[in-house]
Formats: C-alpha cells, structure tokens, sequence
C-alpha cells in the first residue's frame, strides 16, 4: 500500500484510464478533509482516518497480490507492512499529525497486515525506521531521489530486494534500536495506491491501482473494495492500454470484471458479496453520472458476474482482449 498524499501528487503520474471500475469521478457527500484549514474537528479526526484507510487497502493489496502472484508483469518482494512519513504531507499539517498520531521526523509503522511476514518477525505499529537492509533511511531516501515520499522510497527497497531471502529492518522503539529479521513472500509488483481525495474514483496504469479515500469510504466491507481493486488490478495483468473503439473498451471491461471477480474470490473474499457496490452504485446512478460510457450498466455488470461466480476457479484465468487478424478484437480463448 502507498499513500498518494497531496505533495505526492505534484509527482506527476500519468493514468492510462480512468475506467474507475465504471466510475465517473463524483464528490461524496460525505467529505474527507485533507488540509489543516478544515474546521478543527475534523482536522484532528482526518490523520486518524487516513491511517484506518490505509490499514484497509494495505489488507486487501496483501490478499489480492497474493492471488495474483504469477499472473502480473512483474514480481516484487512484500513483507506486508505500512510506512508513513510526514514529508508526504504539506508542512501546515504536520503540527495535527504530531498531535493525533505522534508522526514526527522519522518515518514510522503505520499499519501490518495481520498475519504477515512483518507482523510475525516482530515489526510493531508506531516503530520508527532507522534502516532497511543495512542502509540508513537518509541513504536510501537519497539514492532512490525519494523526495517527499520516503515512506515510497523505503517500501521500494523492499520490493526489489530478493523474494525469499532474509531482510533486516532496524527500528527505534522506546529509545532503543533494535533489528528485526523478516523473511518477505513473493507478489505481484503491482499496488495499490490511496490516493487522498474526496471523489469515488479508481484507476490504474501500466504498474499501480489508485483507489480514492472516496471511494474507500463508499465500499461497506472489503469485499466491496476488493472488487474494484481486482478490477483494476486485472486492467493491469491483461496489459490493457488506452485506445481502440467502444467496442473494444468494452470487451477489456468485461474480461477486466471477469477476471477481478476471479482475483477476489481467490483472495478469500465473497464475490457475491464484492457485486454488491455495484448494485448500490446502480441505485445511486440515476442520471447515468457514474458510468464511463465504456462500461456496461451496473445491472447488466451485476448479472454477468453473478452469472459467473458458481464457476469461478483458482488460480484465476486472465483472459486478455487481442486483435485478431482482421483488427476487431477478440477475447483471448485459452
Ligand atoms: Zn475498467
């Protein structure tokens, strides 16, 4: 999981799509304050929030890239843990980050998915890195040219360290360092990446699945927020690109949805259950705001999962949509 915070997105990432599993970018009524100009509830609710989304999505990144291990372009070494550092933040927020989660000039724990390699060799929320693999925080920062994202820079080099070989993370922890030997699982390189807006929103690139606090919010359960990740995530495994006509959008949309509501299924969660946001999603739309004019309607969307879900198998079958010789494009059959 990776928090794209307001100075992160000066960073300029380009998003391929902006399918947003069907999604429209919508302002929730519900908003999420993000700045220190809010009022001052809010102001001191906002980090703690922020760190509960980020637990949530760093779960259902761990299960679904799990699932997704062999499937994706690339692999990476996952040790299933949160870092959180203040310089992703503007300066002005700093002061409520100290107060409402002590974040203060060392990058921390903020959240392990339960279970995981990190969590099982010791690593404790709250704990202050010093180092990664035997280099310092500033060194790594430096090197990787991390910028105000450190707490990226520092799951990066965990990610390209050697799956399946030891890693050693040494933390501050009541005014004593010491070292925690972790041994990382190997999983598809894709993430997800919170992205600290109000709109309901996903998307994806070449690499990463972004998913609004928005949107995070609107999913009652994780089995919801797991079905707009593994649609995303199946944009990814298919190499789906911007292009093509209507039809063809299409047809990356239905085999993104066939094989995201395989991925979550795969990943423990309830598929039926995952369909639902889709359903809500279909009673909130009643103008047709919410959907891209590339995807289905969410009813239609609905029937064919729920139509498919008896049958579901794991590991799921990506099924990518390829022209065929005659340039119309046609669903990969094997
Ligand atoms: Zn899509």
């Amino acid at each position: 999981m990776a928090l794209n915070a307001d100075v992160a997105r000066g960073r300029g990432k380009v998003w391929l799509r902006r399918c947003a599993s069907g999604l429209a970018a919508l302002a929730l009524s519900t908003a999420i304050p993000v700045s220190a100009g809010e009022t001052s509830d809010e102001a001191v609710l906002w980090p703690t929030r922020l760190r509960a989304d980020m637990a949530r999505v760093a779960q259902v990144e761990w299960r679904l890239r799990d699932a997704a291990s062999g499937l994706c372009p690339g692999v990476a070494a996952d040790i299933g843990v949160v870092f959180d550092d203040r310089r992703a933040y503007r300066k002005a927020d700093w002061p409520v980050l100290a107060s409402t989660l002590g974040l203060a000039d060392r990058p921390v724990v903020a959240a392990l998915v339960p279970g995981g390699p990190a969590e099982r060799a010791g690593l404790v929320v709250g704990d202050e890195i010093e180092a990664v693999g035997g280099f310092s925080v500033d060194a790594i920062a430096e090197r990787r040219k991390a910028g105000p994202l450190v707490a990226e820079a520092l799951l990066e080099e965990i990610a390209t360290t050697s799956p399946e070989r030891l890693i050693e993370i040494t933390v501050r922890r009541q005014g004593t360092n010491l070292a925690v030997t972790i041994l990382p699982k190997r999983h598809c390189a894709a993430r997800l990446v919170l992205e600290v807006d109000r709109s309901i929103d996903a998307h994806s690139d070449a690499r990463n699945v972004s998913i609004s606090a928005g949107l995070v919010t609107l999913a009652q359960n994780d089995d919801e927020l797991a079905m707009v990740a593994g649609h995303e995530l199946a944009h990814i495994i298919h190499r789906d690109r911007r292009g093509g006509g209507i039809s063809k959008r299409r047809r990356m949309e239905d085999a993104a949805d066939s094989l995201g509501i395989g991925l979550i299924h795969c990943a423990g969660y309830n598929a039926a259950a995952g369909s639902v946001l889709l359903d809500r999603l279909r009673k909130r739309d009643w103008l047709g705001f919410l959907r891209a004019p590339t995807h289905r309607s969410f009813s239609k969307r609905v029937e064919r999962l729920q139509a498919e879900i008896p049958g579901l198998t794991c590991p799921a079958t990506p099924k990518p949509v390829v022209e065929n010789q005659k340039g119309s494009p046609s669903a990969q059959s094997d």
